[in-house]
């Protein structure tokens, strides 16, 4: 038997001055977004925005519905409508943030679920390319990722498949 340890590397921030001006770019789009979430039942509304290598930015925001699991997280809203729109460009870049109705956000930064982990990690594998990803908490704080697969190790990939 042998042990596996895997690192991996996440930068903090303490501030929105602090990001980067593409960063803040982006986590202002998803707090758009986050505006235009239809979360009626969990009155948890999330924003992502995603930013393609032509400099287009694309919204998605969690889209609820009274049969649960029809509805679909605003990570993968954005990312497949990127993916439909404008297809072939890469992504280079997604914030995630959100809002809970009448609550403060947790000051922990809000992270992906596991099936947008996936959906986003394979887009890495699709285009090649590295996605950064801002998630933004309470209080300005931010945890920053310079690629998706750091948080879905073992990821499954269609490679299986061939
Ligand atoms: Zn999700």
């Amino acid at each position: 038997m042998q042990k596996l340890t895997l690192d991996s590397h996440f930068e903090k921030y303490e501030s929105f001055e602090e990001l980067t001006a593409q960063d803040r770019l982006l986590v202002d789009e998803a707090k758009k977004a986050a505006d235009d979430a239809y979360a009626p039942y969990s009155r948890f509304h999330v924003g992502a925005a995603v930013m393609l290598e032509n400099g287009v930015i694309v919204r998605g925001s969690n889209q609820e519905n009274a049969a649960y699991p029809s509805g679909l997280c605003a990570e993968r809203v954005a990312l497949f409508a990127a993916g439909a729109q404008h297809p072939g460009i890469k992504i280079i870049a997604i914030a995630i943030t959100a809002y809970p109705e009448g609550k403060k956000l947790p000051v922990v930064p809000i992270s992906p679920c596991g099936d947008c982990r996936q959906v986003m990690a394979e887009y890495e594998l699709r285009y090649a390319h590295k996605i950064r990803l801002i998630m933004e908490g309470g209080k300005g704080t931010y945890i920053v990722s310079d690629c998706v697969a750091q948080l879905l190790p073992f990821l499954f990939s269609g490679d299986v498949l061939k």
